[in-house]
């Protein structure tokens, strides 16, 4: 027995903690472009997702998560005793490669491709290799990372073909269709399902292969919430189309930049070049991470408005054009909710609000947007135990934010006021950012959350919120509310000079 020794490995890049400390910005104001997974985590992974395998953390799954096989079995057309789950996909890149090279050859098409089977093949004591006819196992990584492109798959091969799908959803392809020849396929839930952080990935295999992993596994290697994240994932219907659209919005702005990103088939663009860690220096003042390689740079695909950030970071970099004032991110997990909220006080309205709430999503956006703020705020809650939660959440959320970004609440008019009619109701609402939470309202007919909402976004962003709102209709009543403490807002935000809009020189 010779004694182990430590050999190259997967490296992870500083973590947003570390990045912040580094650069002298909060934790979430890093940006990760160089992870490839999406902006936001699917609307089913809520709270009560979990809540039920929690209920029965205590026990194992004796079924190595039957329902959750079935359900992979059934979209891709094959049996459940072809399906084998693991803490993502990597744990069958180290499992097929120690089971089928050990000490022999790995190739990879193509041969610029994802890190993970270069260290698996050394774990294995295998070694790399060009030829791919003669390799004992050929990593066909469809699409391919880090070059988005859709490699062909060789026919004249000798070893064991795997074909990493971990990006098949943006390209529309499912290779189950050679599982019967032989090939193993590799899926996450990592990348369009955005559940990176679950740690779930499963292999596609012939019957007999399975039965071999499943002999070579550790007996249990996927958490009971991981898999009952998975499984809600897998029932929703997968649409990757906005992401796909806003892939070739990025690509057609970075070639207005000069930049050539290639043609892409994933959630991410390559733009080959040799000075690529030159670019991820340059960009890493802005809070934004973008990844390096010999042969080029990989930027992965977020939301419109972290995409714009980084556009915006480019064209301050490459054209010397003015940086906008950033958003706002502010986020917020409970029991019952989770939400995300990115808002920048001087904004243009664009407003978009999505909890599953929607009469008081509405109403936000109304207050958002009459406001003049930029705001988008998504993230889900569990609404089965009525509205009340999520409600409240979202308003202390938007409040929180909203405290963060007024600051020190300096150079602003301070005081706002509005009158709003909505047909036969009249809100008056006063507002004065003061730094002391105080909301007296006097809301009727309260269509249930209004006065809470309101009182909720008083308390978090410590303003005092006078509203006076009177009518027949519940819903108009509301809507005239909202909007005007949003145009009251607007007049208190009016930026007037450096001073404190007070005697005390402070608020
Ligand atoms: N294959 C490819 C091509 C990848 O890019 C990745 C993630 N970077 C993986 C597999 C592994 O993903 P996970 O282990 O999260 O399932």
């Amino acid at each position: 027995m010779s004694e182990p020794t430590t050999i190259p490995t997967y490296q992870w890049p500083p973590s947003n903690e570390v990045l912040a400390e580094r650069l002298g910005l909060r934790p979430q104001d890093i940006v990760r472009f160089d992870g490839n997974t999406p902006a936001q985590p699917p609307a089913s992974a809520r709270p009560g997702t979990v809540a039920r395998a929690l209920a029965d953390v205590n026990e194992y799954d004796r079924g190595r998560y039957e329902t959750l096989r079935q359900a992979i079995a059934d979209q891709h057309g094959v049996a459940l005793e072809q399906v084998s789950l693991g803490a993502g996909s990597d744990e069958f890149i180290v499992l097929l490669t120690a089971l089928f090279a050990s000490g022999g050859t790995v190739a990879t098409v193509p041969s610029d491709s994802y890190s993970m089977y270069r260290y698996a093949a050394a774990m294995a004591g295998a070694t790399m290799t060009d030829d791919v006819a003669k390799a004992d196992v050929v990593f066909v990584c469809r699409p391919n990372n880090p070059t988005g492109e859709l490699p062909e798959i060789p026919t004249a091969i000798r070893g064991q073909l795997i074909l990493d799908e971990a990006y098949a959803q943006y390209a529309g392809i499912d290779g189950t269709c050679y599982v019967a020849e032989g090939a193993v396929v590799l899926r996450t839930f990592s990348k369009a399902y955005g559940l990176a952080g679950a740690r779930v990935g499963y292999a596609l295999a012939t019957r007999e292969t399975t039965a071999l992993i499943h002999s070579r596994q550790s007996p249990l290697s996927v958490s009971s919430l991981s898999a009952a994240l998975a499984l809600a994932a897998i029932r929703q219907p997968l649409d990757v189309s906005a992401q796909v659209a806003e892939r070739e919005r990025v690509a057609a702005a970075l070639g207005d930049l000069g930049l050539d990103p290639r043609p892409s088939w994933t959630n991410f663009l390559f733009i080959p070049m040799e000075n690529a860690q030159s670019y991820v220096d340059r960009l890493l003042p802005y809070g934004i991470v973008l990844r390096a390689y010999q042969a080029g740079l990989r930027i992965s695909i977020r939301d419109d408005l972290d995409n714009d950030r980084l556009l915006d970071a480019l064209r301050c970099e490459l054209l010397g054009t003015p940086m906008p004032t950033a958003y706002q991110r502010h986020e917020r997990a409970t029991a019952e909710t989770r939400l995300t909220c990115r808002l920048r006080l001087a904004g243009e309205g664009r407003v978009y609000v999505n909890t599953g709430e929607g009469f008081y999503d509405h109403m936000l956006q109304q207050l958002a947007f009459h406001g003049g703020m930029d705001l988008r705020m998504e993230g889900v809650g569990d609404l089965e135990t009525g509205d009340h939660h999520l409600v409240e959440d979202v308003f202390r959320t938007f409040g929180e934010a909203l405290d963060e970004a007024l600051a020190k609440r300096v150079g602003l008019a301070r005081y706002g006021e509005s009158r709003v009619p909505m047909d036969e109701a009249l809100a008056h609402a006063v507002v004065d950012l003061s730094g002391r939470a105080k909301a007296t309202l006097d809301i009727s007919p309260d269509p249930g959350m209004a006065a809470h909402a309101l009182e909720s976004l008083a308390q978090t962003a410590r303003i005092t919120l006078h509203v006076t709102a009177k009518g027949e209709n519940a819903h108009h009543v509301a809507e005239a509310c909202f909007k005007a403490v949003g145009r009251a807002m607007r007049q208190a935000l009016q930026r007037t000079g450096g001073e404190v809009a007070s005697t005390k020189g402070s608020l």
